[in-house]
């Protein structure tokens, strides 16, 4: 019989889908542009080859797949997206259907979804190579209609929790990359932080890699326990395959990036969105590029960090606490903004639900995240009933670590500009009256008075 699906594109993230799909016993047809690539797919698909159908071209593709056709495109985002759907397009039915499974760019998937040359999805696919293999989290973006086609694959194919598929679509247009840049986003904060926890063992505690392993192991177990933690943990305890020291003492201290953290920093601006945890992640990482420069400032001003040993091992792991309902409040903040300025109706608590395993950011935490979310629509996460206690419970903790880092000269730019925004968002009374009064000064932009009144002047004004 003909394939059920299609996929275009069996690069890692493509053919770990691709095997995916086929194991939970869908017929998948594959191509990939270097047709040695498909022959390599299809000879090492062992027992899972009964249900693919490798073709060699885009016309034997299109023929191999039941109509109303789907077919996933697992590309590089971008131009290579838009060659391959004009590339096929005109072999499709009107009805057939596209699904961008790469990481695109929501505005990008908004106007795929909207050109009406046909029925497309964009869907946001989180969990690296094994989560595509084995169940990622999957986050649609497109018409009902459309998404109701495939939901039995992506559910199928999806990470479990317990018996919850993590698999939902978000919402019309972009709305499912746009979860998944979020996400992304939250993934770069969360590990920033734990990568300045890690600083304060290592340069403050003088701790060494293993027993630094040992504490994040500890972790793990408690309120923290996710899959950055866990990982990082193994990172840390890990040892180099060249020289046999520990891992971390040979890797460069200059973060790589694919954009999607970048993406989040941006269109936070535009969404008037306030995400300076995750901002400040993607800036440590632009800044750990600078290698020559920062040698040349520890030559200028002598190396900052100093011992630092007031900080115990259960205030760091408060302070992560904090620091993490932070980030993640910032994530679920950026998609409520979201929601008000594209209309959607992001399904916040499913969110939550659908990052609990498969993608990079599931944690425990998830859990309450999901429940406070349901319970308090709207609200911001630090205010819900059960992270407002966790925030009165550690807040403290993560101050003072900021303190303590910042008198002895360890950078902490996600904590501190975590808990810059815990202390302006619970502060009613802020400082922007000042920056009101100067733009009226200088500008005459207006202000608007405290009895109600807008477009007032000071006494400068003619
Ligand atoms: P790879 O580089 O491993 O594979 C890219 C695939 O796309 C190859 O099959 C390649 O074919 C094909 N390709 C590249 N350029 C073109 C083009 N211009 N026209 C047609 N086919 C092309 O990438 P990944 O599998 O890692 O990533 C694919 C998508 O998934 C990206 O959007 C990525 O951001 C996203 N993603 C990746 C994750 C990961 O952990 N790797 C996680 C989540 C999402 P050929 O063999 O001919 O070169």
């Amino acid at each position: 019989g003909q394939a059920r699906i299609g996929l275009i594109g069996l690069g890692t993230m493509g053919a770990a889908l691709a095997s995916n799909i086929a194991e939970k016993g869908f017929d998948i047809a594959v191509f990939n542009r270097t047709t040695q690539v498909t022959r390599d797919f299809a000879a090492g698909a062992g027992d899972l080859g009964t249900k693919i159908t490798p073709t060699e071209s885009l016309e034997e593709l299109v023929a191999a797949i039941a109509t109303p056709r789907a077919i996933i495109l697992m590309v590089p985002a971008g131009q290579a997206v838009d060659d391959q759907i004009y590339a096929l397009r005109p072999l499709l039915d009107a009805e057939d259907l596209i699904i961008d499974c790469g990481n695109a760019l929501f505005s990008d998937t908004d106007r795929r979804v909207h050109d009406n040359r046909g029925p497309f999805l964009g869907v946001g696919v989180s969990g690296g190579e094994e989560g595509a293999r084995h169940g990622p989290s999957i986050m649609g973006g497109g018409a009902q209609e459309h998404w109701d086609r495939v939901a039995d694959i992506m559910t199928a194919i999806s990470a479990k929790h317990e018996d919850d598929p993590c698999a939902a679509l978000m919402g019309p247009g972009g709305a499912g990359h746009f979860v998944k840049m979020v996400h992304n986003g939250i993934e770069y904060a969360d590990m920033q932080m734990i990568a300045e926890v890690y600083g304060i063992l290592r340069d403050g505690h003088g701790m060494a890699p293993e027993a630094i392993g040992d504490v994040f192991a500890a972790w793990d177990a408690g309120p923290l326990q996710s899959y950055l933690i866990e990982i990082s943990g193994k990172v840390a305890k890990a040892q180099d395959v060249a020289t046999g020291e520990p891992l971390l003492s040979v890797i460069v201290d200059a973060a790589g990036q694919k954009g999607t953290g970048r993406w989040t920093a941006i269109e936070s601006q535009h969404r008037l969105a306030p995400v300076p945890a995750i901002e400040a992640a993607v800036v440590a990482r632009n800044l750990s590029a600078r290698r020559e420069e920062r040698t040349e400032g520890e030559r200028i001003f002598g190396p900052a960090p100093q011992a630092l040993d007031g900080l115990s091992h259960d205030t760091l792991e408060r302070a992560l606490i904090a620091g993490k309902v932070i980030c993640y409040a910032q994530g679920f903040e950026m998609l409520s903004a979201a929601m008000r300025d594209f209309g959607w109706d992001l399904p916040m608590a499913r969110i939550a639900q659908i990052w609990r395993q498969g993608c990079i950011i599931r944690s425990s935490m998830l859990d309450d995240m999901s429940s406070a979310l349901a319970d308090a629509p709207g609200t911001n996460l630090m205010f819900t009933d059960h992270f407002a206690a966790i925030m009165r419970d550690n807040h403290q903790a993560l101050r003072e670590v900021v303190a303590q880092a910042a008198l002895n000269g360890h950078p902490l730019p996600a904590l501190s500009s975590g808990l810059a925004y815990f202390d302006a968002m619970r502060t009613a009374r802020g400082t922007a009256n000042m920056v009101q009064g100067q733009r009226d000064f200088f500008g005459l932009h207006g202000f608007e008075h405290v009895n109600g009144k807008t477009g007032q002047h000071g006494p400068w004004a003619g």
